[in-house]
């Protein structure tokens, strides 16, 4: 059967200026990566020649159905906003409709557009293989994400300080639709525009919605569930700026993104984050002031302005404590409660405590409580023991706390420092390590034989420092 993928594009039916038609620029030599054959089989999409694959995921054959296009957005970057973003470097082919819902297909690295600002439009390969491996991770841990259909190299040079080699990743999303493409007509006051989008997002994700302020607490549920997961695993998002904060509540844009090996609350990795804005802890107040700016830009569509406010900062105010509902059920599951108490979150508040101060690596501690093993990765262990004897009184009350650990607590993650392996790697054409990481983290709670290197935190001078934007 012939390479296909069954568009049903629906994005593209919007008015004119939610985006910018236009093809990718093509490349010099598409050589196909990797292709996720399970996802794609979820898609619809019959596979085809790797040549062929190449070429359209590489932008240089349009496929029969798509409708490329650069959407528009804005957004606030690190608190300032910018009237303008948009995908600088991104071309969406089209969606696909399946009877889990629709997806976007959107390949990344595809060239300049009328949003690329300065930029090349261009991505190189370390920051195509980080995002292939993170979300494929993130998705396999059960915590709702965008996905990668296929990685491919250009056989082009980018040129980031030095030359690197070219790479796209093809993305898959529920929708590409952010808090900044709110933004985007509410601050040029396109008050038709905007409550076109409102429908169509509340169509797309929340049929059940009806109007802005039932649209926005379905946004608000899904981030907080969100964010609450993220914080379950150690994951720092890195740059939760308002365009990078999707709509259908996915993870998306794995930039300088990282999990933390030894638990701290205030760690931040991103480069350019040099205020902690988006450190560790902070990411759950962060997501708030982004719902926020949603609902300032929903005011626009409200016909009673102060009832709009009246009702919006009710539900804005509502999000902190949906999300601790959320973290309390992901953490007791963590360290084995299935059932509820009033005294666990300071059980477990009291771990977190002892894990900062003994420098202890978050994913192992998790892990080892499990099998009753934790000790080893605490200096103060009669601290850790007095821990120990009140949670084990507390153990009483279940019945597999064991398993109910377990499937809590990832046995692997991609820690930043096997990332950055991979990626030399990779640079210095073996994909091995790459293929490695990605059958590893395939199934992240099952411990698997010859994988516990993965499992070892960075040795000194292993230890990644900062990750820098995949620009
Ligand atoms: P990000 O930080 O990846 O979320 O990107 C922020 C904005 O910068 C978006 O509008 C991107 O499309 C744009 N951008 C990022 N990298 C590039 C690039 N290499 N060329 C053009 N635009 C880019
Ligand atoms: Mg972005």
């Amino acid at each position: 059967m012939a390479f296909n993928i069954p568009f049903d594009n629906s994005y593209v039916t919007l008015p004119d200026r939610f985006y910018t038609r236009l093809d990718p620029t093509p490349v010099k030599a598409p050589e196909l990566l990797r292709f996720n054959a399970a996802l794609a089989g979820d898609l619809g999409i019959t596979a085809g020649s790797d040549v062929e694959m190449a070429r359209v995921f590489a932008g240089n054959d349009i496929p029969a159905g798509a409708a490329p296009l650069a959407q528009a957005y804005a957004g606030h970057q690190f608190g300032n906003y910018n009237p303008r973003l948009g995908d600088g470097r991104a071309n969406l082919l089209g969606e696909v409709n399946t009877p889990n819902g629709r997806f976007d297909i959107q390949l990344k690295g595809t060239g300049p557009t009328p949003y690329s600002r300065s930029g090349d439009g261009r991505a190189w390969l370390g920051p195509v293989l980080r995002e292939y491996v993170v979300s494929e991770a993130m998705h396999a841990m059960g915590i709702p994400t965008t996905r990668a259909l296929a990685a491919v190299t250009t056989g082009e040079d980018i040129w980031r300080e030095t030359a690197l080699p070219g790479a796209i990743l093809t993305r898959v999303a529920r929708s590409h639709i952010r808090v900044g493409t709110f933004q985007y007509f509410a601050a040029k006051q396109d008050k038709a525009a905007l409550q076109t989008l409102t429908d169509y997002a509340i169509a797309r994700h929340f049929p059940q919605a009806q109007g802005p302020l039932e649209f926005l607490v379905a946004v608000i549920d899904r981030q907080a569930k969100l964010i609450a997961h993220w914080m379950s695993v150690g994951f720092i998002h890195g740059v939760m700026n308002t365009d990078n904060t999707q709509i259908a509540g996915e993870t998306i844009d794995y930039g300088p993104c990282a999990f933390m090996d030894v638990y701290h609350p205030v760690t931040v990795f991103s480069s350019i984050d040099r205020q902690g804005r988006y450190a560790f802890d902070n990411q759950e107040k962060i997501i708030v002031w982004n719902m926020a700016q949603l609902a300032n830009s929903l005011l626009l569509i409200m016909p009673d302005l102060d009832k709009g406010v009246a009702d919006f900062t009710t539900a804005i105010e509502a999000m902190p404590a949906k999300i601790h509902a959320h973290w309390c059920k992901l953490y007791r599951a963590k360290i084995g409660l299935a059932t509820d108490q009033n005294s666990d979150v300071e059980l477990i508040n009291d771990l977190l405590k002892l894990m900062a101060d003994n420098g202890a690596d978050f994913t192992n501690t998790f892990r080892a409580l499990g099998r009753d093993d934790a000790a080893e990765n605490f200096i103060d262990r009669d601290g850790y023991d007095a821990w120990r004897t009140r949670w084990q009184a507390r153990l009483q009350n279940e019945t597999n706390p064991a398993a109910t650990m377990n499937a809590a607590n990832p046995a692997y993650i991609p820690r930043n420092h096997r990332i950055e392996i991979m990626i030399e790697a990779a640079v210095a054409g073996d994909f091995a390590p790459f293929n490695r990481l990605l059958r590893v983290l395939a199934t992240p709670f099952s411990d698997q034989a010859d994988a516990d290197d993965l499992r070892m935190p960075p040795k000194g001078d292993e230890v990644v420092q900062q990750t820098f934007c995949g620009t």
